[in-house]
């Protein structure tokens, strides 16, 4: 084994495979470099992508294969302790498979694996390197992910990997006919039922029903509503009062499910995460989500008691992008097998 070691991070997506090197302090030795994901393919395909990517970081440091002393890994998929229980977006093979176990056996290496929001909540947490307390992330997208770390900079799993399903908490928030909201889990009234895309699209179609809506441009669209839904982001970029209403209630309700997260785990700080992280109104959607969650929690959770001034929970925006998974599950590789 050489003097140096290096840990890789292999954050499997649904298009690209992503991979970052760590030395022994946790410092990234170059940009993450990509490779094309063939998830629908396989797991034995991906092992073979997820060679190539840890060819091409060794290549491009010149650095030997066996430099590397252990590997994280994240897959885009509901997994518990190595094993996909989920199939998600990805083959069939997946499920049911020890991945973790497989890949260690085929790469030679000691292998973590979690899923891909626990690792970017990991990652988050090594690019900012001075979080005093814990860090919760939550990433609105297609659905809603959540990950949480803990001081120290180790992701909480929970006893069977399964923590931190934070879209499948539930709210007492209600449709205006006074149902729950349905969510893709198949239970009713979950966070991600409110916020995510898929809310986004039940929202939409509710809202452009109401008469105040029927002169909006997006009435004459003939576009299917979940195409629609697509365009809600940039034009509440542009101030339309339709998609800043809808964004407003998904901040203000993903605000109202974070107070009762935060009385459980306090962290300290909450940073949001996906493709909302870019838009041009994220200040404002931030606000929102304050106002939702100061209005559900204690005053203890917004000020500190005794120390005049100091916010107990802080909200920030992801700043690792699309290279925060693989960045977290390198630095718990290193934090994993750098003793060994
Ligand atoms: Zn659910």
């Amino acid at each position: 084994m050489p003097e140096s070691k290096y840990f890789a991070g292999l954050d499997i997506g649904g298009t690209t495979v992503k991979a970052v090197l760590v030395d022994q302090n946790d410092e990234p030795t170059s940009p993450p470099v990509e490779v094309r994901s063939l998830v629908k393919e396989g797991y034995r395909k991906t092992f073979t992508q997820l060679d190539e990517a840890l060819d091409k970081l060794c290549a491009g440091h010149g650095i030997p294969r066996d430099a590397i002393a252990g590997v994280g890994l994240d897959v885009p998929a509901p997994s518990s302790n190595g094993v996909i229980w989920s199939r998600a977006n990805l083959g069939d093979d997946w499920v049911g498979t020890d991945i973790r176990a497989g890949y260690s056996a085929h790469a030679g290496l000691p292998v973590f694996m979690t899923n891909d929001c626990n690792a970017a909540a990991v990652g988050e947490y090594a690019l900012r390197k001075s979080c005093a307390g814990g860090l919760l992330l939550v990433a609105p997208g297609t659905g809603l992910g959540g990950g949480f770390v803990l001081p120290g900079g180790r992701c909480h799993e929970g006893a069977n990997g399964l923590a931190l399903e934070l879209g499948h908490v539930p709210v007492p928030v209600r449709e205006d006919d006074g149902s729950l909201p349905a969510c893709s889990c198949g239970l009713h009234g979950c966070l991600e039922a409110w916020v995510s895309l898929m809310a986004l699209r039940r929202r939409l179609g509710i809202e452009l029903a109401k008469p105040e809506w029927a002169d909006h441009p997006l009435n004459a669209d003939p576009a299917p509503v979940e195409e629609k839904a697509f365009k809600i982001r940039d034009l509440a970029d542009e101030g339309d009062a339709l998609a800043r209403r809808l964004f407003r209630q998904q901040a203000e309700i993903l605000g109202r499910g974070l107070a009762g997260i935060v009385f459980a785990f306090d962290p300290g700080l909450v940073v949001i995460g996906g493709g909302l992280a870019e838009a041009g109104f994220r200040d404002e959607f931030l606000t929102w989500v304050r106002e939702g969650f100061e209005a559900h929690t204690w005053p203890a959770y917004v000020h500190s008691p005794v120390e005049p001034g100091r916010e107990t929970t802080r909200f920030e925006w992801a700043v690792g992008g699309d290279a925060a998974a693989a960045i977290g599950m390198a630095c718990t590789a290193r934090d994993l097998f750098g003793r060994i």
